[in-house]
């Protein structure tokens, strides 16, 4: 039965479970369940030898189990990346609830998942992501301390998007100095294709320090109400992806890199917010750098939300929270330098130096 399903789903690997194709050497996978709430979860903790594993919680309506378990798996691994090249002490880690949230979320079966979470005593930390929101979360902390992301009047870090938007700025500037030897995006053509929380917040960064800002969206509205407040151009052509910019900046959906846009780009640095921007790193990642195209590993770029939320757990406040983004400049430089001496891609460069953390550290605590 169960190879059966394993087949249907192409996964080359022959073990159900250590074998699932993006299973990576993870410490620990749960899988929750409780029937009187209807909830069904699993929770991934990809590797804690930094610190306790940090990841949102996702709740979405898995077409399968084997596609809930596999995107735990994926994302757990990477936030293990996220936080190690962002200097924090973290793991990796990253939960999913199977489910349309309109559908089953209720505050009983929050409540039932964070008794789940509270039974890893702190070797993974949950949050918010796709499908949750932040009063999830504070349900969530009335059975357990393991949660981030809980409402300022409860005493959490609130609103993580303009810091990410912060560091995705920090993350472009840089880019934008190895690219052309000075920082300032004073007139330089920026696209930002998706302006929702952390899009308009980087519009308003960027049309403040005067450069030419190009945006778009799904959203007729947003679109609209942006391009009045800060002043900046609705694109209104036929394919964004072969658009003329100086930088292309994806803001809405990941994979927005692939093999059908690859070849129409025609700009000289991608930097955005989304997750998993290239649809498959060792094919896009090479073809970028062949092209010229200087690329900022998102990952790297926009971990302002993880440095907003690592806040609560360390307990620092705003003017830390704000210095750590800022490093995102010196970080992204310095992964876009190292690349370019070793003539890999720069997101092989900024893996390197993760896995090198986390290889440091695990000999330190031996
Ligand atoms: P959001 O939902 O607030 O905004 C997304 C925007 O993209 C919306 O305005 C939506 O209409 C638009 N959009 C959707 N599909 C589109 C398409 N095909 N073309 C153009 N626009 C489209 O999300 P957000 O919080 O701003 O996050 C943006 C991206 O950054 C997401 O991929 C998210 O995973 C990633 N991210 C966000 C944070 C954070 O702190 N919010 C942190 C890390 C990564």
């Amino acid at each position: 039965m169960i190879t059966e399903v394993f087949t249907a789903n192409q996964l080359k690997k022959e073990a159900p479970v250590f074998g699932q194709l993006s299973f990576d050497d993870h410490e620990q996978v749960v899988f929750c369940q409780d029937k009187d709430t209807g909830l069904k979860a699993i929770i991934g903790v990809h590797n804690t030898i930094l610190g306790p594993a940090l990841g949102g919680t996702r709740m979405y309506d898995y077409a399968t189990e084997w596609d809930a378990l596999n995107d735990v798996l994926r994302l757990s691994r990477g936030m293990t990346y996220k936080a190690a090249i962002t200097g924090l002490n973290l793991g990796g880690g990253k939960a999913v609830i199977i489910g349309d949230p309109k559908k089953i979320k209720t505050p009983e079966l929050m409540r039932r998942f964070g008794k789940f979470v509270h039974t890893l005593g702190g070797k993974y930390y949950t949050a918010e992501d796709v499908g949750m929101e932040t009063t999830d979360m504070d349900v969530v902390r009335e059975v357990t301390p393991y949660v981030t992301g809980i409402s300022e009047s409860k005493g959490g870090a609130g609103n993580p998007s303009p810091v990410t938007a912060y560091g995705v700025y920090m993350g472009m500037k840089a880019a934008t100095k190895f690219t052309y030897g000075d920082e300032a995006l004073k007139g330089k053509r920026i696209l930002v294709q998706g302006i929702g929380h952390v899009g308009e917040e980087l519009v308003r960064l960027t049309a403040e320090e005067g450069a030419h800002v190009i945006i778009s969206d799904i959203n007729e509205e947003r679109l609209a109400e942006v391009s009045k407040k800060y002043g900046v151009d609705i694109y209104r052509g036929n394919d964004l992806y072969a658009e003329t910019a100086d930088i292309y900046a994806p803001c809405a959906l990941g994979a927005t890199v692939n093999d059908g846009t690859i070849d129409k780009l025609n700009v000289k640095i991608i930097a955005g917010a989304a997750n998993n921007q290239l649809a498959d790193e060792n094919i896009h990642g090479p073809i970028l750098q062949k092209k010229g195209i200087v690329y900022a590993p998102d990952f790297l770029i926009n971990a302002g939300g993880i440095i907003n939320v690592y806040a609560e757990i360390e307990g620092y406040g705003r003017d830390q929270i704000m210095a750590k983004t800022e490093n995102i400049f010196d970080t992204t430089l310095d992964i876009l330098n190292r690349a370019k001496a070793a003539n890999i891609t720069t997101n092989a460069a900024a893996n390197a130096i993760a896995e090198d953390r986390i290889a440091t550290r695990k000999k330190e605590n031996q």
